[in-house]
């Protein structure tokens, strides 16, 4: 069981069914984690927010004070972020970046391009000449490097170590570097390196990861200024209350920025900064057996919580008892000790939680699902069967 904070569990009981179901984020406990996340970090690491883990503008603005910048993949994340936090610094990343993407980047003053191609380079440079004629526009390179061995192995999501379509071989690197460097590019400026190598990383596999990035990009001979080493810090659905060690990290990181004074190292985190401040609550509609195994069907599904569905575990959540029924027939409760929480698509995949331990649960009990603050609505098949939409709070208690 995952308790929302006393905020969170308020405002759920306040609402209506009819205003269930509802994505409930608690913005001060988001504050007071990005806050100690920032705190845990060496002065010279600039913490960027990897905007695509949750781009609800309450959200981008309340993480404003903590972050250098925010990292964008998209035409669409671009403008949606800069309209959210006017004037913060943007870093464009990921594949398949269009020329009607980075026009559009470039006049928005996009402040560092993740060039993941040689292609890209060149688009790149060519645009760059004619939308922003007279400005330098600072580049990273973005690779895909080999990484030491086992350092990978808790990887939920790896994006490099091996062949994926992001970021560039390292030898495919080296000419694109070169091109940076001999004058071939004069609007173009080669800032740094940047990777993001995997997700799901713990902090003592997050920090080799950046050794062996620095280790690569200070070997390359080239003036660099800036490294970036990515997001994929771990967070453990399965066991909630164990979270990232950011103090570790930052000591790792520390080391590593003594020995390279001359760098400023960057991350990206997205999920670990955001999932702990999003609930998505429900209340149970009806409570059924099948086969031995016992169901309640939730307002809801995976249609607005993707996650457990994408990730292949069960959502952690706890129950609010509700005691009001204000129906005329009767209420039905579950009777075992566990019950799968299911939603109400018509498919067998609708499911958010097996074998909760949940004895005596009723319909009209309400469901608080935690951790789901990142990659949750936003990857979510909302069209599918035409439910309605979930409402959506944004807390602050701190004003
Ligand atoms: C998705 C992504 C991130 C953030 O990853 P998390 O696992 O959410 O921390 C950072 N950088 C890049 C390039 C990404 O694609």
């Amino acid at each position: 069981m995952t308790p929302p904070t006393p905020a969170v569990r308020d405002r759920v009981l306040s609402l209506d069914s009819t205003e269930l179901p509802a994505y409930v984020y608690d913005l001060a406990a988001l504050r007071t984690h990005a806050a100690a996340v920032r705190d845990a970090l060496p002065e010279r690491v600039e913490l960027y927010y990897a905007a695509k883990a949750n781009p609800e503008p309450e959200i981008l603005g309340a993480l404003g004070p903590y972050v250098d910048g925010y990292e964008v993949s998209s035409g669409g994340e671009v403008a949606h972020v800069a309209k959210a936090v006017p004037g913060r610094p943007l870093a464009f990343g990921g594949p398949g970046k269009t020329p009607d993407e980075v026009t559009a980047a470039l006049e928005q003053g996009v402040e560092r391009f993740h060039v993941e191609s040689e292609y890209e380079l060149r688009m790149l440079a060519e645009l760059a000449r004619r939308v922003a004629p007279g400005r330098r526009v600072a580049v990273l390179a973005r690779v895909n490097l080999p990484v030491a061995d086992g350092s990978l192995a808790g990887s939920s999501l790896a994006m490099g170590g091996r062949p994926t379509p992001f970021g560039m071989d390292p030898a495919r690197a080296e000419p694109v570097i070169r091109r940076l460097t001999d004058g071939s590019h004069p609007q173009l400026e080669l800032r740094g390196i940047h990777a993001h190598l995997a997700s799901g990383l713990e902090a003592a596999e997050q920090v080799a990861v950046a050794e062996s990035v620095v280790s690569w990009a200070t070997g390359l001979g080239v003036r660099l200024e800036e490294v970036n080493v990515g997001g994929g810090m771990h967070v453990d659905y399965g066991a909630p209350e164990h979270r990232f060690d950011w103090t570790a990290y930052g000591a790792g990181l520390a080391r590593l920025t003594e020995r390279h004074p001359e760098l400023t190292l960057r991350i990206e985190p997205g999920r670990a900064l955001t999932a702990y401040c999003g609930w998505y609550a429900t209340e149970v509609l009806d409570v059924k057996h099948s086969h031995g195994e016992e169901f309640a069907v939730v307002r809801g599904g995976t249609h607005h919580l993707r996650t457990p569905a994408t990730k292949g575990h069960d959502q952690p959540c706890s129950v609010l008892p509700v005691d009001a029924w204000p129906h005329p027939w009767p209420r039905p409760a579950a009777e075992g000790g566990t019950v799968t929480l299911a939603g109400q698509l018509c498919t067998p995949k609708d499911v958010l939680a097996r074998r909760v331990p949940a004895a005596g649960l009723r319909a009209g009990d309400r469901v608080a699902f935690a951790l789901a603050g990142a990659y949750a609505w936003n990857i979510s098949h909302h069209d599918f069967l035409m439910h309605p939409r979930p409402g959506f709070h944004f807390l602050d208690t701190a004003g």
